[in-house]
Order: structure tokens, then sequence, then C-alpha cells
């Protein structure tokens, strides 16, 4: 296959030299597609892909190749997603769960190399911080294949936390790098080590393209809701791993209920969790229901009073619909929504969280901040990889 050196621009990451530089880069000279294979695994990562793999599609010089690890599975975690925002089917079924961080990476990686081996791709694109992510990019970056990281910079600087882990070193070994703020950008900067050639591109948040998208589709999810609630989802690891601080967060939950109903789609996770601890969810003053799809999601949370939750997703997307949110974590990684006070932060404690939800459900919901871009960060990111060839 014929080679050429081309020349592009290179945002560096070397703090001291901010600016556009030129770098060199081999690429094919040849007539085909640009070849993207992504990978996919969990449920955050089928809502921001249902934005990419939309603009990805309007560019006739890109073939996308989707690779669905497995991680998540259930039907409504999953099957349920790629059918509401119409993604295309994924041409590979990896079907690896249920397994530690280690087995469940590694696993992965080795799925993911066979195929990349057959497909012979020019990107692999991988979204967010979950083990589909970083198996995704190790197994590339292996391969020698570039890396474009979508959501990338962010930082909890919580490293306890296997997201924090998965992030940094996908970034470190990514090649393009699409950052969802000027803080994401940052911390890159700050850092310092990114891959020789590395470009980081702010583009703004997919996840604010698929709420503007989709919220014109929202539906209601089944069981009738009450008129006023608050909506809650949590999973997180350090809250649900450990009895003793789960048992703290369902107190304080159920005392928020007693003033203002709580509804709360439950993560399979937390739901195994809640079993191991023998809490019964029929006995309970919070209204769990199933995990719903995204078109319910956005009807629940444009439905809702206030929103709680340690979800990254739900953070901005309370904001993107207009509604505070009260953050079941004792840092994020989206300071600016804490900065601009459309955000607390109260971790699981029962006085912070209820002192924050009866603040919160009286103050009037005003969000003049524009955030995260404007909406249009799938159609940069297709453009960027468009211009790679
Ligand atoms: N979500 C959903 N149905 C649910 C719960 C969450 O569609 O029952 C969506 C939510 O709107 C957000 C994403 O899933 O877009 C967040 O996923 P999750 O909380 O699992 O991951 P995180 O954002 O913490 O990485």
């Amino acid at each position: 296959m014929p080679w050429r050196v081309s020349t592009f621009f290179t945002y560096t990451h070397n703090p001291k030299k901010s600016y556009f530089c030129t770098a060199f880069k081999l690429k094919r000279l040849n007539s085909q597609p640009i070849k993207i294979v992504t990978i996919l695994g969990a449920r955050p990562q089928f809502i921001k892909a249902a934005a990419v793999s939309n603009a990805l599609s309007q560019h006739p010089n890109i073939q996308e190749v989707i690779i669905h690890t497995g991680q998540h599975f259930d039907r409504n975690m999953s099957q349920l997603f790629f059918e509401e925002m119409h993604l295309p089917v994924p041409t590979y079924q990896l079907d690896i769960h249920g397994l530690p961080h280690g087995a469940l990476t590694g696993r992965m990686m080795e799925g993911i190399e066979s195929v990349l081996l057959t497909e012979q791709p020019d990107w692999v694109m991988v979204y967010g911080d979950t083990d589909s992510t970083l198996a995704g990019a190790l197994a590339a970056r292996k391969l020698h294949i570039p890396v474009a990281h979508v959501e990338s910079g962010l930082r909890s600087f919580n490293e306890a936390m296997p997201e924090e882990i998965n992030r940094i070193v996908t970034d470190r070994i990514s090649d393009l790098l699409f950052c969802p703020s000027e803080t994401s950008v940052s911390h890159l900067h700050n850092e310092g080590r990114l891959a020789a050639n590395a470009r980081i591109v702010m583009c703004g948040d997919v996840m604010k393209d698929a709420a503007r998208r989709f919220t014109t589709l929202m539906t209601p999810p089944c069981p009738p809701l009450p008129d006023r609630f608050v909506l809650c989802t949590f999973h997180r690891a350090e809250n649900v791993d450990n009895p003793q601080v789960l048992r703290q967060l369902l107190t304080a939950l159920e005392q928020v209920s007693a003033t203002v109903p709580v509804v709360c789609p439950l993560h399979p996770h937390t739901r195994k969790s809640m079993e191991g601890i023998d809490y019964d969810t029929e006995k309970s003053s919070i209204r769990f229901i199933e995990p719903v799809g995204y078109l319910e999601m956005l009807y629940l949370l444009n439905h809702s009073s206030l929103v709680m939750t340690d979800s990254g997703g739900l953070q901005k997307e309370a904001y993107y619909m207009g509604r505070f949110c009260v953050t079941l974590r004792n840092e994020t990684e989206w300071t600016e929504l804490v900065e601009c006070g459309y955000n607390r932060i109260v971790g699981t404690n029962p006085d912070q969280i209820l002192n924050a939800v009866n603040q919160l459900l009286n103050t009037p919901t005003e969000f003049p901040v524009e955030l995260y871009g404007n909406g249009h960060a799938a159609e940069i990111i297709a453009e960027t990889i468009a211009q790679t060839k």
C-alpha cells in the first residue's frame, strides 16, 4: 500500500507551548474511506455514540465498524439504546461481562485485538472511562493503530475510582483527545504526559448533542409518575460496594422521600448490592423502577423537580434539562457545574443531602451560563477525523 508524508496541525500538550504546531504523519495514499473501529460496552457510551455515529455517517469518506464488548448486556442497559436511538447494529459482539476488572479488561483486549487484526482500521474510537474504553485503547495502541478518545481530560483526582485509572491511561496513549471543556484541556496540559504528536481538540460535550437531539422524542416510562418527584440514580462502586455506605445512603434517600417522592431507576449493580444487605425495595418509601431507556430518562429529567445522582452523565443532563443536581459523591469531574451553583457535592451524609435537597427545591431554576460547547461536538469530532486523510 502506497504511503505519503503529510502535515496537519497539532495542539501540543506541552503547557509552555500551548499553540498549534506542525506535525508529520504517515498517511495512506488511496481512495479508500477512513475506517474507524468504535468500541462500545456500557450504557453511557451508547448515548455518546448515538451522537457521534450519526455525525460520522454524514461523511462519505468515513466508514464505522462497531464492536460491542458486552460489558452491559441486559436488554434495558444495552439493546434498548441501540433501538431507541437508531445506533448501527454492532458488527462484533464480544459478550464479555460479569468478571473482575482485570479479567474483564484482559478478555476484552484479546477479543478487540483479534477484530482489529481483521479490520485493519485507520482509527480506533473509545468513549469515556470504562473498562471497555481502556481495553480498546490498549489493544489499538499495541497494534500501532491511532486512538481517538471522546470525553478526554476529565479528572476526579480520586485514584481509588476505577474510572480515574481508565481515563488517565487512555489519555496517555491516545492520539486525538476530544475534550468537553477548557478544564479538561488544562488537565491534559498540566499532566504533560501525552503521546508524541497527540492532538487535543476542545469540541464540547457529545452528551449535550444527544440531549438536544433526542429531547423531542422523550417518552413517558410505563408506571405512572407522581406529580412532583426527585429523580435519583446511584451505582458508583464507592457508594454501593460498601454495605455501611449503602445503608447510610438509602436511609438518607428515605428521609428525602418523606418530603418529596423519590423515583429511582435501579442499576443492576446497585440492585445486587441491595440484595446483599437484604434491603426490601417493595417495602421502601423510595420508588424503585427498572432501568429505563434514554428517551424515558429524558422524560423523567424533564418532569422532575430535582436530580440526585452519583452518575457523571446525569449531572450534566440535569443542567441541560434545567434542573439542579445534588451529587452523591465527594468530588466531581464536572466542576464548572459546581462553580456556577448548578450542582451541590454532598457525599452520602444524610444531613448534607437533606439540606441541599430542601434548599434547591426552593431555589428558582435559572442557568444563565452556557457550559460544555454548543451542542455540535459530534460534528467537530467527525470533521476532525475526516481531515486526517
Ligand atoms: N440513563 C438511562 N437510564 C437509566 C439511568 C441512566 O438512560 O435508567 C442514562 C443517563 O441519562 C445518562 C447515562 O445513562 O445519559 C448515565 O449512565 P451511568 O449513570 O450508567 O454512567 P456514568 O454517567 O456514571 O458514567
